[in-house]
Order: structure tokens, then sequence, then C-alpha cells
């Protein structure tokens, strides 16, 4: 059976609770903290399993102490952790900071995310080869990242989250590539390129770059999908449901892992993006990234 192969970080998520986050040189009170599993490709992997996708983790932990926290969600969720390397030192550890407000900053310190470069992805070459998708973010080395896309033979789902410069036939793989308002900004400036306001032109813009497909994703706002090779290119926004916010963390996790397992299932890309929008605003309306993903009958209509 087809299956998701997630290449990317496993950390622990600090999260402290704070009526608005620091000032550059203030000191505030939170109002809780909690140790919570985390990291982009976690996330991605926990969002793809709890709707059902069959997902294996290419990725590494240390064996510090935060090692157990980190792996929690992914074996709550049953995604295999065959390829999921023990190096000596830290964990990938991230310090997230959520406002009242629902907005979120995040500190994020690599530690053994560091280690998943082109030589640990190549061990895992044929289970990347044999997959129907491979989900990638940008929390681990360039030369992982690379290895990962290069070695998919299936769609390789790129989630340029943060932005890094990678090979342009590296971006040219992507199909599609992922990226929110800020790193779709982000991406076209470190190009060189215009940075226009209108979504449309971003994505015409970020398409100028060489990927298959692109999807920008916008908050609350939804997500603006165009794929040349389906449809002649002409961009299709997917609204987003209105969803009161208490926590925006993981909500990109919550989109990416939906729109795999929907692309792992034959659907189209807009399609695809019609679920992961379902996907993305669900896991707003509760606290934290794991615990508020969704599970099919949360997202599937009818
Ligand atoms: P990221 O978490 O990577 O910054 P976004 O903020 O664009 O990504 O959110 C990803 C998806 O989650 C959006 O496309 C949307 O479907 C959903 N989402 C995020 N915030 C909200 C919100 N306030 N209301 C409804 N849906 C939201």
């Amino acid at each position: 059976m087809p299956s998701i192969v997630v290449v990317g970080s496993v950390n622990a998520d600090i999260v402290t609770r704070v009526a608005a986050p620091p000032l550059p040189g203030e000191t505030v009170l939170a109002d809780s903290m909690a140790v919570l599993p985390g990291g982009k490709g976690a996330n991605q992997a926990v969002a793809a399993a709890r709707l059902g996708a069959d997902v294996w983790l290419v990725g590494a932990v240390g064996n510090g102490p935060f090692a157990e926290t980190a792996l929690l969600g992914l074996r709550v969720s049953g995604v295999h952790l065959d390829a999921v390397a023990e190096v000596d030192g830290s964990s990938g550890v991230a310090l997230v900071t959520v406002a009242a407000d629902g907005e979120n900053s995040i500190v994020v310190v690599p530690g053994a995310n560091s280690t998943v470069d082109a030589d640990v992805v190549a061990r895992h070459s044929r289970l990347l080869a044999e997959a129907g998708v491979v989900v990638v973010q940008a929390e681990i080395p360039v030369s992982g990242i690379e290895a990962a896309a290069r070695a998919a033979t299936g769609r390789v789902l790129l989630n340029l989250a943060p932005v890094v410069p990678l090979d342009p036939e590296v971006l040219a793989l992507a199909d599609p590539l992922v990226v929110n308002a800020g790193e779709a900004r982000r991406l076209l400036d470190d190009a060189g390129r215009p940075v226009p306001d209108a979504p449309f032109a971003v994505v015409e813009g970020l398409l100028e770059l060489g990927p298959r497909s692109v999807v920008l994703t916008m908050g609350a706002a939804g997500a603006v999908v165009a794929e040349p090779a389906a449809d002649g290119g002409a961009p299709v926004v997917v609204p987003s449901p209105h969803v009161r916010a208490v926590d925006t963390t993981g909500a990109g996790d919550a989109f990416v892992g939906a729109l795999a397992w929907r692309l792992l299932a034959g659907d189209t890309l807009a399609d695809a993006a019609r679920t992961a929008v379902r996907a993305g605003a669900y896991s707003v309306t509760t606290h934290g990234a794991q615990p508020s993903f969704p599970t099919a009958d949360d997202v599937l209509p009818g």
C-alpha cells in the first residue's frame, strides 16, 4: 500500500502562554507552561496519520530527557519510527510563546535535527523511492531536504518552512511547493523578485521559481492553489471555514499533513486543499499543535 514518508524535524515544544509576547528587552510573566511533542516533521506526520494515512518518519532525536516527549504523539498516532535515529546530544527543542490573541512566536533549537543530512537520508532511499508522497520541510539541513526530494519517485510535497536557499533543480521537483504568506514574501525577496501584495500575483511569482505547483496558505483567509499542468495555471482560491482561533500553533502542519493524505488518495491539488483548509481551521480551535489535529470524520464532508 502506498504510504507517506515525512522527512523532517522532531522536537519537544516548551509552550508558554502569555497575555502579549515580550518586546525586545522586556520580561513578561507566563500564565502557564507545558512541554509537548512538536517539530514540523513530527507534526505533519502525526497530522497525516491521525487522518488515516500509513506514515513513516525519517528523522533523529537525541539521547537526552526530551526524546520521549518528542516521540510521544508519533507513537500514539501509529507513525512508523524505524527510520528515526537516536544520536548523542539534545533533541530538537522549540520555545513557543502563545499570546492571548492566538498568535505565536517561536525559537527553534535544532539539536538532533541538524544530523538529518544527505548521508542519513540516503540510508532510507528505498523507503523514499517506495513512498506515494514524500513530505519535506526545512528544519533539517539543506543537504537532507535536497536528498529527500531527489530520492522520491512519487510526489514531493515541499513545505519550505522556514525559507532556506535550495538548488533550483530541487525546487523544480516540488509538486506542490507549500508556503505561508510570510515565507512566500521571503522566498520572492531572496530570489530578487518583486514581492506583490495580491495573493494571485504572489502565486504567479512563486510559480516562476520553477515548482510544478504552488499552494499559498493565508491563515483565516484559506489558501490559493496553482497547478499549471492540470488547469492552465489559473490560481484557485480555497476559502477556510470561519472559526474562533484560540491557538494557531501547528495550523500549517495540520494543513500539510491533510494535503499529503488527500494527494495520496488521488485528489486533485485543489480538492486536496479544500480538505486541508478544514484541517488547518480545525487545528486552531483548540490548544497545542499535535493534540489539536483532526481525524478524518472531523474534515470529510457529510
Ligand atoms: P502557518 O501555520 O504555516 O503560518 P497559515 O497561518 O496560513 O499557516 O494556516 C494554515 C491553514 O490553517 C490556513 O490555510 C487555514 O486553512 C487554516 N487557518 C489558520 N488560521 C486560521 C484561522 N484563524 N481561521 C481559520 N482557518 C485558519
